[in-house]
């Protein structure tokens, strides 16, 4: 991630230092950066001698204002958007409901006036906006830029969404899958900032997991990776659309703490598990109940911990990462209930001892998170020399 380098310099790049961190080529490294500084998207400053004979470096320094991305991150529940610059600082900010009943060409209809209107306050030149990174929840087909069938978003079978959005914006969209995305946020700006090898753990309608180890993104062979939705957590648990009882996928749901919280006696018969949008307001109103010290409801939640610690552990343990990082919406809301518990429980479970610290964070990017992680790709892919180069037009 070349721009990724540039870009954690503060103090200026050479671009020798450019080659030892990418491992490309002087070459390579040399007709990109002149690229770069013709797009007015690095300048060159101060030239440094190493007391020696040698040629002086150049230092090279983003310039934040030299372009911009949009990035877009559709959850089954909110969509968000936001306009990244360079120094991958959010510009503008915005989201709103996913229409649930909506056909996909009227949700990208609507993501389309939404970007433009994110561009227009912000008042920039449209020709330094770089493109548009969107998250989708998988399954994808990364290659061809289609969403297959996403369990949550009804409707959406096959969507060749990268060409349509491409149409209706003309700019370049990447699409990509939305746990992959966030990892990439969080380690662009965010709790992994600086962290070599990660584990973000999103939790919303879905649940899904992004890793990257030793800098790399996994992906995996179809860009699917991280789908950990029937990872067993409850031998008792719910029943699963895979034929199986207590999946992470369906017992930590808003509907599956939702339906906890009713057997326990603390929400109404009538919280509705089936409508999403009554579980999401059943979640709130346990959370409020917690917030007032509610025991039950704080039971409930201290349970809810113990399956998601169950998940986590794996995680941390199948990657031996160095940090994990927790985000999406129900995090969000029930991060005061959960971070501790389940961090005292990861570390218990830790295999490596004390062969190396463990961090356990909040996300610091919160619902952003996706949305800037789709933006920072779409900033990186402009120039990384691929063999199906991302071109900036
Ligand atoms: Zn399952």
């Amino acid at each position: 991630m070349l721009i990724d380098t540039i870009r954690r310099s503060p103090n200026g790049v050479s671009r020798v230092e450019l080659v030892e961190a990418t491992g490309l080529s002087p070459q390579t490294i040399s007709n990109i950066v002149r690229r770069m500084i013709d797009a007015r998207m690095i300048v060159e400053g101060e030239r440094l001698r190493d007391g020696g004979m040698g040629k002086p470096r150049t230092l090279l320094r983003l310039d934040p204002t030299g372009a911009y991305a949009v990035g877009v991150h559709l959850d089954p529940r909110v969509m968000t958007f936001v306009l990244l610059n360079l120094h991958g600082h959010v510009i503008r900010h915005m989201s709103r409901a996913t229409p649930t009943a909506a056909a996909p060409d009227d949700v990208l209809a609507q993501v389309h006036e939404a970007v433009r209107s994110l561009v227009d306050d912000a008042g920039i030149e449209r020709t330094r906006l770089t493109g548009i990174g969107f998250a989708s929840p998988g399954p994808i087909d990364v290659e061809r830029g289609i969403v297959l069938d996403p369990p949550h978003l009804p409707g959406w079978r096959n969507v060749p969404l990268r060409d349509q959005l491409t149409r209706l914006t003309g700019l370049p969209v990447l699409l990509d899958k939305d746990v992959v995305a966030a990892a990439v946020g969080e380690r662009w700006a965010g709790a992994s900032l600086g962290y070599r090898t990660s584990v973000f753990l999103y939790l919303g309608t879905g649940i899904g997991t992004g890793v990257v180890v030793d800098d790399y993104v996994v992906r995996g062979v179809s860009g699917n990776a991280g789908d950990i939705g029937h990872l067993m957590v409850a031998p008792d648990g719910p029943p699963c659309s895979c034929g199986a009882r207590g999946c992470v996928g369906v017992t930590l749901s808003p509907a599956g703490i939702v339906s906890q919280a009713v057997a326990a006696g603390v929400l109404p018969e009538t919280s509705g598990s089936e409508d999403p949008a009554l579980a999401d307001a059943a979640l709130n109103r346990l959370s409020a109940l917690a917030a007032g010290g509610n025991p039950t409801a704080l039971e409930v939640l201290r349970t809810s911990a113990g399956f998601l610690a169950r998940t986590a552990k794996t995680l941390v343990n199948l990657v031996d990462t160095e940090i994990l990082v927790l985000g999406g919406p129900t995090w969000t809301l029930l991060a005061p209930y959960w971070l501790d518990e389940v961090s005292n429980l990861v570390r218990e479970g830790l295999v490596r001892g004390d062969l190396g610290a463990l961090t356990v964070a909040g996300t610091a990017l919160g619902e952003d998170v996706g949305a800037i992680g789709a933006a920072s790709l779409v900033l990186d892919h402009a120039f990384t020399p691929r063999p199906t180069a991302f071109v900036l037009n």
